[in-house]
């Protein structure tokens, strides 16, 4: 062992060492510890909880999608009735359901912990904290463990920003972890912030019969997308929620003993009103300022991201950081993808992240996805580009489904035609916009995707058929040729 690895506090037991130590145990360090291990590294992994899987596994991703399923045949059956099919009221069994949530957790992280078995990553269960640039201290209540370590993957993740101005002590106050908790469907649910969290959580709650109503603080939901793709989900909720609330800011929130009062300040503000619960989704904080990252030299910036190169390393060029601690997006498969690119340069690989895009899919009904170039930003930017756009109103599988109103748009280099963008609204558009993200990496022009052929009929389809419309091939459109002068 190096002798600069023994710089550890007297009142810890040195008694375990690591060639890669992998702090936190979400996608981006259960990744990263799993590729380091099969690329020949003695791994030891560092989780606070007592199941892996991190957020996106125990309260995030996994749950939440789980639910938003459940929501989907809801929502289904009852648009069924436009077919003439009548399933009548679900009867909601919320235990059943609790519990079909967190098997499908279970499965998961206990598969986590069986590969990390297969592997001989070695976990240990408790708070990390840097001591030196190669040692750690971790605390599990009971007892403190000295780990020192050759290389280090920080993947410690975020938490949910929680404004000290709510009265987070009532418990009837729920974060996206209490949401999950799914204690009880309110009569009357507010959610706070219009954003990814706040939209996918009031689906679920809504489908389960809560009366909905959203405050978002910006002019649009899911601020910073394009409008022409927001509008159909607004449209959409605006039908089924009870209010959605723009421009508008929640200022107070009283506890009363009949539920809680919110105040509401904006151009867009309603009368202070009583809700059953509120749940609030403004936004993720990343983990940096919790590590005692200082004692082993590593640079946190003033919001708590760790700064990285492409290789993933840190100011401090042993230790390695990953997924949502190093920046936006706080996207688990982003995460992934930087995991598997610190493992590999720790073990001495020429891996960096050259991915030219990262898709991302709010998994709202309609869902929303986009990959690249949106139009927004290349108006902002004041980026030239070309665009095909395909209503689904003219796909004959979106009709089948009932569900016409979602768009397929894509945007293209004006000079080269290759794709930059695309931007999809409808039911399951989340499905749609890898074949985007892989045309984007391979350099496709508009011809690729119009000349590969899609299969029929299926939402796939509005791809190619979108790119058709820019190449001006479409057959399924009529769209008058502007005449010669
Ligand atoms: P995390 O998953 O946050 O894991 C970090 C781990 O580090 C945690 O287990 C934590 O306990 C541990 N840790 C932190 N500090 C310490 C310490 N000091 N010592 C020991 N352990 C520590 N993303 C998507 O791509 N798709 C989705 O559909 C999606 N849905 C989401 C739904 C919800 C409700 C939420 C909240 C998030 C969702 N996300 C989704 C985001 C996704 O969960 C995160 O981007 C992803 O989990 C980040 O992975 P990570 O490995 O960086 O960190
Ligand atoms: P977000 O940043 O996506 O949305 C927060 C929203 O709250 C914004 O629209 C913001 O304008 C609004 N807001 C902030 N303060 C407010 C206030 N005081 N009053 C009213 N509105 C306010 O954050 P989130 O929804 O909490 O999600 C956090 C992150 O988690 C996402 O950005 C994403 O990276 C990740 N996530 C991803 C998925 C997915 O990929 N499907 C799902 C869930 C979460």
């Amino acid at each position: 062992m190096n002798q600069q690895h023994s710089n550890i506090d007297k009142s810890t037991k040195e008694t375990l060492h690591a060639e890669v130590l992998v702090l936190g145990s979400g996608p981006g360090g259960y990744t990263a510890a799993f590729r380091a291990a099969d690329l020949g590294k003695k791994v030891l992994l560092v989780e606070r909880y007592g199941t892996l899987g991190g957020v996106c596994l125990n309260v995030g991703c996994i749950p939440s999608k789980a639910l938003l399923h459940t929501a989907q045949v809801i929502n289904e059956a009852e648009s069924m009735v436009k077919q003439g099919i009548h399933f009548g009221n679900p009867k909601i069994d919320l235990d059943q359901l609790r519990s079909f949530e967190r098997g499908v957790v279970q499965k998961l992280t206990r598969g986590l912990s069986a590969l990390a078995k297969k592997r001989s990553v070695q976990v240990v269960h408790g708070t990390g904290r840097f001591l030196s640039p190669h040692s750690l201290q971790v605390e599990n209540g009971k007892e403190v463990q000295g780990i020192s370590f050759d290389q280090c993957i920080i993947a410690a993740g975020s938490h949910a920003i929680k404004p000290a101005v709510f009265p987070w002590d009532d418990s009837r106050m729920m974060d996206s972890t209490g949401a999950l908790a799914l204690q009880d469907i309110p009569d009357h649910l507010l959610v706070v912030g219009g954003g990814i969290i706040g939209l996918e959580m009031a689906c679920v709650f809504q489908a389960l019969g809560a009366n909905v109503s959203v405050v978002e603080m910006t002019d649009q939901l899911m601020p910073g997308s394009d409008q022409d793709l927001i509008r159909p989900l607004h449209k959409y909720l605006k039908a089924h929620y009870e209010a959605i609330f723009l421009n508008t800011r929640v200022t107070e929130i009283q506890v009363q003993k009949r539920g809680l009062k919110a105040y509401f300040e904006g151009s867009g503000a309603p009368e202070a009103s009583i809700y059953d619960r509120i749940l609030v989704a403004v936004g993720r904080a990343p983990n940096g300022k919790t590590l005692n990252a200082e004692a082993a030299g590593i640079h946190v910036d003033a919001r708590g991201f760790i700064p990285v190169d492409k290789n993933q390393r840190t100011n401090a060029t042993h230790i390695f950081a990953i997924g949502d601690i190093v920046g936006q997006p706080m996207l688990a498969h982003k995460a992934t993808h930087e995991g598997r690119i610190a493992a590999e340069v720790s073990a001495g690989m020429n891996s960096a992240f050259d991915a030219r895009v990262i898709p991302s899919v709010a998994y709202t009904d309609p869902e929303i996805a986009w990959v690249g170039l949106t139009e927004r930003d290349a108006l902002d930017r004041g980026i030239t580009y070309g665009k095909g756009v395909f209503p689904w109103a003219a796909s004959g599988r979106a009709l089948g489904l009932g569900r016409s109103e979602g768009v397929t748009k894509l945007l293209f280099d004006p000079e080269t035609k290759q794709v930059v963008g695309m931007g999809a609204v409808g039911v399951h558009a989340g499905d749609l916009v890898s074949e985007a993200a892989l045309a984007i990496e391979m350099g496709c022009t508009a011809e690729d995707l119009s000349l590969t052929i899609h299969p029929h009929p299926t939402l796939s389809e509005t791809v190619a058929m979108a790119a058709d419309t820019f190449s001006g091939t479409i057959t399924d459109l009529y769209i008058p040729k502007r005449r010669k002068k």
